[in-house]
This record gives C-alpha cells, structure tokens and sequence, in this order.
C-alpha cells in the first residue's frame, strides 16, 4: 500500500516517504480516504498508530487546494502533544511553507499572541489557552477554519476541558469538517461527537 493509493498528493507522499514511513499504518489506510472525500471521521486509535498523520495528511491536501490562513485548529489536552502534532505538521508541509502556532498553557501570552498575528494555517492548541486568546488576543479568530480537530478526546474530557470546547465551538464555522481521535469511546466522547460530527464515519484499529 502506498500513500498515493489513498487518494493522497505526490508531494504529500513524497513528503511521507522523506520521513522514513515506508508506507501507511492501519488508520491511515482506513481514515485518510474518508477524511479526503469530506466525512468527518471519528478514529479510535492509540498513540503510536500515526493517527497524527491521519488527520494531518487531509487537511494539508486541503490546504493546498485553497490555501488560507486559519485553516485548521486542533485541540489537545496537553502542551507535550500539541507541540508534536504541530511538529508533524511542519514536517509533512515543510516543502508546502505550512505555517503552525503552538498556543498552550504556562508559556507567554504575548509571544504566542505574536505567533497568531503572524497568521498560521494551522493553530494548534490547549483549550483553555486557546480561549484565552480567543477572548484576549486582538485581531485573533478562529472564524475561517474549515478543519477541527479533536484530538486524544478522551483525555481532552478526562482533563475537565469540557466547558472551553463548547466555548470553541460557538466561535467557529458551523460549515467545517471535524476529525474526532480517542483511544476509548466513552460516554462522554459519545456526547461530544453528537455535539462536534456531522454523520461521521468511523474507523478503528
Ligand atoms: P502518532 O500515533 O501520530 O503519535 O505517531 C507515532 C509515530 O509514528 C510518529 O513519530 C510518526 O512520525 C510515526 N509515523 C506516522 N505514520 C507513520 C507511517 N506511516 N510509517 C511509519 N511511521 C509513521
């Protein structure tokens, strides 16, 4: 199986392969042609499966067919993932000058604040971060995003961020594609995939 197999762009899967992925893993296979066809996709998988990748791959193909800024916001329960998820990012459209701002807790507002008016394609953030700005950052809004990620959503709930997401939520398109990423389906997932997705599909490995 190869990344192009998938509905994926040359340069993105050169890009892949540049990093050393031989080919895709299971999520990939299963998420990426949905996500590319426009379903919101909910993917049950662990860390370490490349479900980074899985939502990342799509939505820098479509930033590359329409390219603005603000593009894409994920949301991650911790400052660690966030700064990996937009390490992935960069490195999978560093030949496509892709630009992300990490927003997280415990770092400076107003550096971050600087990154955002720089205007990133992608944001991705903490919730409570993220409000934030949303709240406090002049000029800042998440209202061009076509993308939303919830990535980790179990933990994202476990970690109380319940109230900062529906405060996201009422600030950005309603128009949007939204990929859901758990290692558990729990209740409270349930329930805020019914808030999040529209008729997703969902895939597991
Ligand atoms: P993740 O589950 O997204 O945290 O990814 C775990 C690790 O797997 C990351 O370091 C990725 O660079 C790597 N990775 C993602 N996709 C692939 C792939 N198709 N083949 C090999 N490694 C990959």
């Amino acid at each position: 199986e190869a990344f192009q197999n998938l509905g994926v762009c040359s340069q993105l899967a050169e890009a892949a392969v540049s990093l050393g992925w031989k080919s895709p893993s299971a999520i990939q296979i299963q998420a990426v042609p949905h996500a590319l066809q426009g379903s919101d996709v909910i993917g049950l998988a662990q860390t370490g499966s490349g479900k980074t990748a899985a939502f990342a791959l799509p939505i820098l193909q479509a930033l590359l067919d329409k390219p603005h800024p603000l593009f894409a916001c994920v949301l991650s329960p911790t400052r660690e993932l966030a700064i990996q998820i937009a390490e992935q990012f960069e490195a999978l459209g560093a030949g496509i000058g892709v630009k992300c701002a990490v927003v997280v807790g415990g770092v400076d507002m107003m550096a971050q604040a600087i990154a955002l008016a720089k205007r990133p394609h992608i944001v991705v953030g903490t919730p409570g971060r993220l409000v934030d700005h949303l709240s406090n950052t002049k000029g800042f809004s998440l209202r061009t995003i076509k993308y939303l990620v919830l990535d980790e959503a179990d933990r994202l709930l476990n970690m109380d961020f319940e109230q900062e997401i529906d405060q996201i939520l009422k600030v950005i398109p309603k128009e949007r594609r939204t990929f859901l990423f758990s290692a558990t389906m729990t209740n409270k997932v349930a329930k805020l995939q019914r808030a999040c997705l529209r008729n997703p599909v969902k895939v597991e490995v």
